[in-house]
């Protein structure tokens, strides 16, 4: 038996719908669709080889980009049922949202940031709506994926506001100071429990951080202590996993214990007043927020800034100057697709577009692609 949604879930019977008439689905709602949408598009299969910490090749153990993703869904998906809002919804968000990404993470958005400077720059979150919304090419009539508003405003959570001028309805709320529904804010927070736990047992695995160092963080070391109380002769690949479950399913709990409490005391009577309502509804208490923000601050320091993680980043940064650089001197080296792309669009009004389409080509690669394109490019000059 399926609960009913709440009313303040986002409904596919009410969706604001999608920019390019579309016939329904017979078996589907309109965010199964978006869904499967996403998991059929050629940039949700290139996460497999993008970065999330750790250079891919650097070991087959380590999360990427595609099985953070669906980390997040899986968390975003639980969150949703138990406050009976739109789970379909949910995961189409934290699916998609981090399709934008650059090869080599933070780094490489970092670096083609840079590159993009005097070119209007580049963010990843925008640049997961320019492939939902462009540069996707299935189907026959439209560009792009043609998904529905509210996975759309999911997927963009972030959006300086100029950039929010530019995309009407959908940037309306970086402006208005609005939130987004109720989904769009799981699929948010449900990424940040996800990549902060498995973060850990990923740096743990790779030796860069050590369990003992990682009790002076309380969250980690009060369920250290739980589990070392019941089994103190624990080997350390089983002490990581229980310590890390146990921290993800009290994270949520106390997510979704607060974030009921947040609903009951604003009482949306729908989505719109969620996003109206002035405050975040998806939340974790003040405590449990004040322990999750100490253990984000450990990884940063400890994990993100670790030399031998620098030493990849700083390669990467490298790599995508150089491609950049080379691409924007000459552009014979890009694909004949890419070539053609560039000249329908050198008398574009924007006078961005020829830049912004080798920003596309190098945010689209993965991180092999790229490593193997600048090798290919330094050879021949
Ligand atoms: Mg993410």
């Amino acid at each position: 038996m399926v609960n009913e949604l709440a009313v303040y879930a986002a409904n596919s019977n009410n969706t604001k719908g999608r920019v390019h008439q579309d016939d329904g689905a017979a078996y589907r709602n309109q965010y199964q669709r978006d869904r499967d949408r996403i998991i059929h598009s050629s940039a949700f299969r290139r996460l497999e080889y993008k970065t999330q910490v750790f250079v891919n090749h650097e070991g087959d153990m380590f999360r990427t980009r595609l099985t953070h993703s669906i980390e997040v869904a899986q968390i975003g998906r639980t969150i949703a049922r138990a406050l009976n809002v739109n789970e379909d919804l949910t995961e189409a968000i934290c699916l998609a949202h981090d399709l934008g990404h650059t090869p080599f993470g933070h780094a490489g958005q970092d670096a083609l940031n840079a590159c993009m400077r005097d070119y209007g720059g580049f963010e990843h979150n925008l640049q997961s709506i320019r492939i939902v919304d462009q540069l996707e090419k299935r189907y026959a009539s439209f560009p792009g994926l043609n998904l529905t508003f509210e996975t759309r405003e999911g997927i963009l959570k972030h959006c300086s506001r100029i950039n929010a001028q530019t995309l009407g309805e959908l940037g309306a709320r970086f402006i208005n100071n609005e939130r987004p529904g109720v989904e769009a804010q799981i699929a948010n927070i449900a990424d940040e429990i996800a990549y902060n736990n498995h973060d850990i047992d990923d740096g743990l695995r790779a030796g860069l951080l050590e369990i003992d160092d990682l009790r002076s963080c309380e969250i980690f070391s009060s369920h250290y202590d739980s589990v070392i109380k019941k089994w103190p002769d624990l080997s350390d690949s089983r002490l990581r996993h229980e310590i890390i479950r146990r921290m993800i399913n009290f994270l949520v709990s106390d997510l979704i214990t607060t974030s009921e409490e947040m609903i009951n005391s604003v009482r949306p009577i729908d989505i719109d007043e969620v996003r109206k309502c002035g405050v975040t509804l998806i939340k974790m208490s003040d405590a449990t927020d004040v322990m999750h923000k100490e253990l984000k601050k450990y990884l940063r320091i400890n994990l993100y800034q670790h030399e031998r993680v620098q030493t990849m980043a700083n390669r990467a940064k490298e790599t995508v100057g150089l491609l950049f650089d080379a691409y924007m001197n000459n552009p014979s080296l890009l694909t004949n697709e890419t070539q053609h792309n560039i000249s329908r669009n050198k008398d574009s009004d924007d006078k961005n577009a020829v830049t912004r389409i080798i920003a596309d080509y190098i945010a689209g690669m993965t991180d092999r692609f790229a490593f193997s394109e600048a090798e290919r490019i330094s050879g021949a000059v």
